[in-house]
């Protein structure tokens, strides 16, 4: 695009953005606080699930002060089935050190942002962008959709070394009068119009400057590299009773699903049954004998780069004293306290198995 079709692409933009934004809750706000918040969220999430959210998560966190104090196990609470649990951990020792050494502010410059515990490029664009007109161009999945089809790019959108390629190219377009809202604007674009699947080019504020859309290519772009398949990996599991409590573990801080309680299990061997896999690794992971009662459900659930086939038995304790190998606490609780633990998704899939009725008086009648 020449340098002096440009200035038109933006007012174009901006114009099509002030009319046609979607009305949603962190763009009616100044904060940068709020708007970092709902950021890290939009992290590899859609919108619609966000929303919820963020309205939660700010009723309980308002500020970075309030978020540094809690107990990171009521984060994760709020957080729970949002997924990339790092992304809330890393908000809180974020928080923390806004706290120690901003005076509780989001430090208003790049240098200083980009040191904090899970700030990115991304995230650093677009919070400086937004909340304090800072001139970085935000490139997020959106982003290069678009970009790639203005400007008919053949760099896989999927592959690391394109990244500055798209930024380049952001940045060239990008208003330095008005960054925050010139991003915003490149991004619902991508959300709204510019779609993966079936873009709405007639309805688009910027066809006339879209190469793809001239040469009538569109459908060619963005080029991606094949991804690999996912691995599926098969999990046993065991809700081990004993009298009217079951048994869950705390996975350790950090790591995947990190902060999270669980049911104990793993992953079942080649050549072994789901139930002795089961059996097993209640013995390796807490030292406990039991048996199994009943196989309750299979679940699945896809995580970023694999999925799970997850057997779930109900387990009755027969002897030991729980020693834990890998989780770092371990609780046994009613049934009816279970929600005032935060759990990945894939357990929370089956857990309303599990509680019927509220209270266990006696724990086995209240499994289906
Ligand atoms: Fe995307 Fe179509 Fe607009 Fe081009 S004209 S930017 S392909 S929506």
């Amino acid at each position: 695009m020449e340098s002096t079709r440009i200035g038109v692409f933006r007012r174009a933009l901006s114009g099509w953005f002030d009319k046609e934004q979607r009305p949603l809750p962190w763009r009616e706000t100044t904060d940068p606080y709020r708007t970092w918040v709902s950021e890290v969220m939009l992290q590899q999430t859609r919108v619609r699930t966000v929303v919820p959210y963020y309205l939660g998560f700010l009723k309980r966190f308002p500020d970075a002060a309030s978020l540094a104090e809690t107990d990171p196990q009521d984060i994760l609470k709020v957080w729970e089935g949002l997924g990339y649990y790092s992304r809330a951990r890393n908000l809180q020792k974020a928080a923390r050190i806004v706290c120690a050494d901003y005076d509780g502010r989001v430090p208003a410059n790049e240098t200083d942002f980009l040191k904090l515990p899970g700030v990115g490029e991304y995230i650093c664009a677009a919070v400086q962008s937004i909340a304090f007109n800072k001139a970085l161009p935000v490139v997020d999945g959106n982003v290069k959709r678009v970009l790639a089809r203005l400007f008919m790019m053949r760099h896989p959108v999927n592959k690391s070394s394109s990244l500055r390629h798209f930024r380049r190219q952001a940045n060239r377009l990008l208003d330095a009068d008005a960054p925050g809202n010139h991003n915003q604007a490149m991004m619902e674009l991508g959300a709204t119009i510019c779609k993966p699947k079936v873009p709405d080019c007639y309805a688009c504020p910027v066809s006339e400057f879209c190469k793809s859309f001239a040469e009538k290519t569109v459908a060619r772009f963005p080029r991606r590299l094949k991804n690999k398949p996912k691995p599926i990996h098969h999990i046993a599991v065991g809700v081990v009773y004993r009298d009217d409590r079951i048994l869950i573990t705390l996975r350790k801080p950090d790591g995947l699903l990190g902060g999270l309680w669980e049911f104990p299990g793993g992953k079942v061997r080649q050549g072994e049954t789901a139930e002795k896999a089961c059996l097993r690794e209640i013995e390796e992971e807490v030292n406990l004998e039991v048996e199994v009662d009943f196989y309750l459900t299979r679940i699945k659930h896809a995580y970023s780069h694999f999925g799970i086939e997850m057997d779930v038995f109900v387990c009755k304790y027969v002897s030991g004293r729980v020693v834990l190998n890998g989780a770092v606490d371990h609780k046994w609780i009613r049934c009816d306290q279970i929600d005032d633990y935060p759990f990945p998704t894939a357990n929370r899939k089956f857990i309303p198995l599990l509680a019927l009725g509220g209270a266990w008086g006696s724990v086995k009648n209240n499994f289906i």
